[in-house]
């Protein structure tokens, strides 16, 4: 089977089958070429229902998973969005595909780097990438309609719920070890809480250390 039909093989099995249903999430699924964000030599097991390693201990999220935050984070053209934990960039190339403004941060530089030089060479105009710790968000492009966190902290950071427009939704997974993915939604009130999903995804890290920063 070639890259496309995996790829359709995989919206129907994977994600249309589990109840992702938005049909501009579907499409946004069948365009973007995950193949292009697994590393060299895995590129043939990107359109299988799991996780894919990407090196320095992290993954790219299985393709079920990034269906249903995309759908749970309800993006409508234009939208401006924060992601936190760029990782291989597949997550912010479906929101871009969305019709997003993405602005996406990583903590691990060789991540940043190798993300960077991908978007330049697929011309991804429409995501923005900076080095650093997603704790801090990215003040001077908020408010966001949505925020999809893509790594686990043990709270909600206080900061991404400031950067959040009212109305927006986050959708984050929060604890340790099993995690809770909680979709969000803030009103002027506070936030509310939607519906939530069991996880698993890597820590958020606090990145304290000068090398962090560079
Ligand atoms: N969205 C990614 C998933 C990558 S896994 C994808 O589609 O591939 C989670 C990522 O979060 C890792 O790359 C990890 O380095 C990053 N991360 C962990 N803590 C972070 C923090 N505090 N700030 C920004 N990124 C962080």
């Amino acid at each position: 089977m070639d890259f496309e039909a995996q790829r359709e093989h995989m919206v129907r099995t994977q994600i249309e089958a589990r109840g992702v249903r938005d049909p501009r999430v579907l499409e946004a699924m069948r365009r973007v070429p995950r193949h292009r964000f697994a590393p060299e030599g895995v590129q043939a097991a990107a359109y299988t229902d799991a996780p894919i390693s990407i090196g320095w201990g992290q993954t790219m999220s299985q393709p079920y998973i990034v269906a249903y935050m995309t759908e749970a984070a309800a993006i409508e053209p234009g939208d401006h969005v924060l992601e936190i934990g760029t990782g291989s960039g597949y997550q912010a190339a479906v929101l871009a595909e969305m019709g997003a403004e993405v602005y996406s941060i990583e903590v691990v530089p060789a991540l940043y780097h190798r993300t960077r030089a991908l978007f330049e060479d697929l011309g991804l105009e429409n995501v923005h990438l900076r080095l650093g710790d997603g704790h801090a968000g990215w003040p001077e492009a908020a408010p966001f309609d949505a925020i999809v966190v893509t790594a686990a902290p043990d709270v909600v950071p206080p900061r991404l719920v400031e950067q959040l427009a009212v109305g927006g939704r986050m959708v984050i997974p929060v604890g340790r070890g099993d995690q809770d993915l909680r979709v969000l939604r803030k009103l002027p009130g506070g936030l509310r809480e939607e519906s939530s999903l069991a996880v698993r995804f890597v820590p958020m890290v606090h990145a304290t250390g000068p090398e962090q920063r560079r």
